[in-house]
């Protein structure tokens, strides 16, 4: 079972990770109300975000990346972030663990790259990715001698639209029994709402997740992306406790 030890924090089979945090950092005072009234183990906050159209907006990038740091620093916190491509590995040097995203999990020269590094990767499962792909796309990051993978289950697109994504709740176990990585479930996502968000994230600490990643915002109704699927602060705090008692039970 592979621990991942990043400062004071365990990632591992045998823990229970929470990650939360906005879509997208769009502002100081966003994320500062975030890491003063959120309690996570990572805080996420997207800067280089893929969108699905040009016109929408594509994050602070470089900047929203100082931002993040300098929060991070004076916060004294832990923080994870998506690149899109190798050039943007060079930035993300010292955040303490990688995102690929869904729309790259097979993107294999970008493996590579993160492969090469000695960070820890949270891979999430592409939109129409089987388990099998899944497992060869960490093949590459493992190949580099990066064995510090974090797996992330997030939904995949099905014939019914009724949720966003559809979480495959049966892929938690799976890929727990196929592979010695934690695995860290992403409700909101899959969920494209708000409501939708605590039974999934529920249903995946029953199936035996060893984390969850919530997207969480000051303001949801007024976020620059994904605002349908944000908790409130409070609802991320109602969350948590259920979350944690349902830890409690397994
Ligand atoms: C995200 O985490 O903000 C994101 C874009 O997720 P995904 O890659 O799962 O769509
Ligand atoms: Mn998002």
């Amino acid at each position: 079972m592979k621990e991942i030890i990043v400062k004071d924090k365990v990632i591992s089979q045998n823990t229970f990770t929470m990650i939360a945090g906005p879509c997208s950092i769009e502002s100081e005072e966003q994320m500062r109300e975030i890491m003063e009234n959120v309690e996570a183990d990572f805080y996420r906050g997207g800067v280089y975000k893929p969108r699905t159209t040009a016109d929408s907006f594509q994050g602070l990038r470089e900047e929203g990346l100082a931002l993040f740091k300098k929060l991070r620093n004076e916060y004294n916190k832990l923080i994870i972030t998506e690149i899109m491509s190798i050039d943007q590995l060079k930035d993300v040097g010292d955040i303490d663990i990688i995102q690929i995203g869904a729309r790259n999990m097979q993107n294999y020269d970008l493996l590579i790259a993160a492969g090469k590094t000695n960070k820890p990767i949270l891979i999430k499962r592409g939109l129409a990715n089987t388990v099998d792909e899944m497992l060869g796309a960490i093949s590459y990051i493992e190949a580099q001698g990066n064995n510090q993978i974090i797996l992330c289950e997030r939904g995949f697109r099905s014939f019914d639209n009724i949720t966003r994504f559809t979480l495959d709740v049966a892929a938690i176990p799976v890929l727990k029994a196929r592979t010695p990585y934690p695995v860290i479930v992403d409700p909101s996502h899959a969920a494209g709402v708000q409501e939708l968000v605590e039974p999934l994230a529920l249903a995946a600490v029953a199936a035996g997740c060893d984390g969850l990643l919530i997207e969480v915002h000051p303001n949801p109704e007024c976020a620059l992306s994904d605002a349908d699927q944000q908790l409130t602060i409070n609802q991320y705090k109602n969350l948590k406790v259920k979350v944690e008692k349902c830890v409690q039970l397994r």
